[in-house]
């Protein structure tokens, strides 16, 4: 928050934006850019107490972890959790944000959410989509070029900037970084084996097990887990990986299969699916769990993926 010494300052017009994608122009460049710095000059910031930021960060993120440790009956909230803040597990949390009824917490063992979709392919700028994803970006407002078949998004951090800011400005929706999950809550049940929440720990504890001695996780109860960790690497395919060594899943994990554009994205979209009851696998993870072939920069199959995770979620709660 800014404080002025000065109210003075010559406020400007503005040029009324051509739309609202494009930041309004100062009309006189040069004087804006005075004005602006004056202000920096005048300004300073309102005094505060170094203990208040401490309690105020402290005493929000505690009663959240206590909020969202399991579902709150009285209050007819149903929890959501999605492992993975990745293009799938984003696209899956702000498709569940249009139901009040639900909280959602997002794990990301990560400091900065987002995955692999900060870039495209081979860590250049911009994102090919395929129709019909580009009505999920409609709905973000993530402009881009109409190629007929296909759309481009002029850089993919767009993409995920918006749907990161539209998931966490929703009320409902907490996001947990830098906090991993080590393992599945699995219960058996009358069906089976079926999951009911996730293990968390820090990500620095989680990544200091074998330097430490032993540091005990926490647990999140939770309706329906959606899991969305990307590709097999030293975090990634975690669920999938831990139900195969719980034999809930045929041992010997198929992995992904080779690259084809045109049957992987639909298989992906197809096989987005709660294969063990509770659990549902979104985004690349379905590659991994279900051997269905990798598409390379196409980024369409990874936000309808996260979109039909999070109504498979509505689905599996009205069962
Ligand atoms: C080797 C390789 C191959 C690729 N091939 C393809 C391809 O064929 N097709 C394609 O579309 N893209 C590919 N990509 C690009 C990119 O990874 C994906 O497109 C896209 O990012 C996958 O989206 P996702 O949401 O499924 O997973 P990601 O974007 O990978 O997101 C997963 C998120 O889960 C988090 N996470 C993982 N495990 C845990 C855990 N235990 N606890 C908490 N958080 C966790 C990760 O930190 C990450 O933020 C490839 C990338 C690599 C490195």
């Amino acid at each position: 928050m800014f404080m002025r010494k000065s109210t003075s300052l010559l406020r400007l017009p503005f040029v009324r934006a051509k739309s609202a994608l494009v930041t309004a122009v100062p009309s006189d460049p040069a004087a804006y850019v005075a004005n602006k710095l004056a202000q920096f000059d005048a300004m300073q910031f309102t005094p505060i107490r170094e203990s208040t930021v401490s309690r105020e960060m402290t005493r929000r993120y505690m009663s959240e972890m206590i909020d969202y440790a399991e579902t709150d009956v009285r209050l007819e909230m149903h929890f959501w959790c999605i492992v993975g803040a990745g293009s799938a597990g984003l696209s899956c949390a702000y498709e569940l944000s249009k139901h009040p009824d639900v909280k959602v917490a997002i794990i990301e063992q990560n400091v900065a959410p987002g995955g692999g979709c900060w870039l495209g392919g081979q860590l250049m700028s911009s994102m090919v989509v395929r129709k019909p994803a580009n009505e999920f970006l409609d709905e973000l407002e993530v402009p881009y070029d109409d190629k007929g078949d296909y759309v481009v998004v002029k850089h993919a951090a767009l993409f995920m900037s918006s749907v990161l800011r539209k998931a966490l400005l929703a009320p409902n929706v907490k996001l947990f970084n830098a906090v991993a999950v080590e393992d599945l809550l699995v219960k058996q049940e009358d069906e089976g084996v079926a999951v009911r929440g996730v293990v968390t720990n820090w990500s620095l504890v989680t990544q200091n097990h074998d330097t430490q001695s032993c540091m005990d996780p926490q647990v999140m109860e939770a309706k329906v887990v959606v899991t969305a960790t990307g590709h097999d690497g030293p975090m990634g395919a975690s669920s999938a990986k831990r139900l195969e060594s719980l034999g809930a899943l045929p041992s010997g994990l198929p992995g992904m299969g080779a690259l084809d554009m045109n049957t992987a994205e639909d298989a992906v979209v197809q096989m987005t699916s709660e294969v063990v009851p509770g659990l549902i696998f979104a985004g690349m993870e379905v590659a991994e769990a279900r051997g269905c072939n990798r598409m390379g920069p196409t980024f369409g199959a990874m936000l309808l993926s996260g979109q039909k995770a999070a109504n498979l979620a509505i689905q599996a709660l009205r069962r």
